[in-house]
C-alpha cells in the first residue's frame, strides 16, 4: 500500500450510483481538499443528498472509486475497517431532526455512548462542551427539541454531528427553513468552527449568501456528475446553460 494522501479527505472518480434502474450519478469526479469549505449546488433530485450518503459510507456506489482520507474504500470492507473512517466525518442530514424524546444533551451524548467506551461522566462533559461550542446557552442542554427555536435546533444538530470530533463535516441544506438572520448566524458558526477546529466542510445549499460567505469553491451537480467547480462568484457567472439557468432562477 502506498502512502496515504491525507491532504485530500475525499476523492471520487467515475462514481456511479443507482437505485434500481434509476441512475443518480454517472462519471462523477470530485476532490475535496483538506481545510476547504466546498459548496455543492444543483437542482432538486440532482443527487446532492445521495452524494453525501456515499461519502459518509451509508450508500454503496455501483461503480467508481472513493478514497476517504487517502484510503481506498470499498463498502464490502469489514465494519471494523469502515467504522474508523466513518468516525472521522460528521453529518448533519437534510432531515437532520434530533430525537424528540431526548433532551439536547442526550441527543449530543448519543454518538459518544454508541461509539466510545468513555465513562458516563466524561461523555456528559464532552457533550456539554460541544453544546457550548455551537453557541447554545447552558440551559439548552436540558431542553427537548420542541422547546427550541429553528436556529437553536440546527445548532444542536451541529453539536451532535461534532460529538466525535470529526475532521470533515457534511452539511445538507442546514439553513433550509430558517429566517435570513438565523441563516446568516448559522453560516457565521460554520466559519468559526472551521477556523477554530480546522474542519473541512462540505456544504449542500441553495442559499447564495451561504455560498458566498462560507465556501472557497462550489461544485455544480447536474446530469449525474460535477459539471463545473469554481468560486461562488465565477460559478454564478457561468455560461454553461444549465448552471446559468440554475442561478438565474435562484436570483429570481
Ligand atoms: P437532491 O439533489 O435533491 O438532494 P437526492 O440526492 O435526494 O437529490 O436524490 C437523487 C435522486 O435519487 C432522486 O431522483 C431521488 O428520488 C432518488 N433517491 C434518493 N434516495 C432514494 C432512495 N432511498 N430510494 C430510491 N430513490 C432515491
Ligand atoms: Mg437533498
Amino acid at each position: 500500500m502506498g502512502r496515504r494522501d491525507e491532504s485530500v479527505p475525499v476523492e471520487l472518480a467515475g462514481l456511479e450510483t443507482r437505485f434500481g434502474a434509476l441512475v443518480v450519478h454517472q462519471g462523477l469526479d470530485l476532490e475535496v481538499r483538506r481545510g476547504e469549505a466546498l459548496g455543492i449546488v444543483g437542482g432538486s433530485g440532482s443527487g446532492k443528498s445521495v452524494l453525501l450518503s456515499v461519502i459518509s459510507l451509508l450508500k454503496a456506489p455501483h461503480a467508481g472509486r472513493l478514497k476517504l482520507f487517502g484510503e481506498e474504500v470499498d463498502m464490502a470492507m469489514s465494519e471494523s475497517r469502515l467504522m474508523p473512517l466513518r468516525r472521522r466525518l460528521g453529518v448533519m442530514f437534510q432531515q437532520g431532526a434530533l430525537f424528540s424524546s431526548l433532551t439536547v444533551l442526550e441527543n449530543v451524548m448519543l454518538p459518544l455512548t454508541e461509539h466510545t467506551r468513555l465513562p458516563a461522566l466524561l461523555i456528559e462533559e464532552f457533550a456539554r462542551l460541544k453544546i457550548a461550542l455551537v453557541g447554545l446557552p447552558r440551559e439548552a442542554a436540558q431542553r427537548y427539541p420542541r422547546e427550541l427555536s429553528g436556529g437553536m435546533l440546527k445548532r444542536a444538530a451541529v453539536a451532535r454531528a461534532l460529538a466525535l470530533d470529526p475532521e470533515l463535516l457534511l452539511l445538507d441544506e442546514p439553513s433550509a427553513g430558517l429566517d435570513p438572520v438565523s441563516a446568516a448566524e448559522l453560516d457565521a458558526l460554520f466559519n468559526t468552527l472551521r477556523q477554530a477546529l480546522g474542519l473541512t466542510l462540505i456544504l449542500v445549499t441553495h442559499d447564495l449568501d451561504s455560498l458566498f460567505t462560507v465556501t472557497d469553491r462550489v461544485a455544480y451537480l447536474g446530469q449525474g456528475r460535477v459539471l463545473e467547480v469554481a468560486s461562488a462568484r465565477d460559478l454564478t457567472e457561468s455560461h454553461e446553460p444549465e448552471i446559468a439557468r440554475y442561478f438565474g432562477n435562484a436570483r429570481a
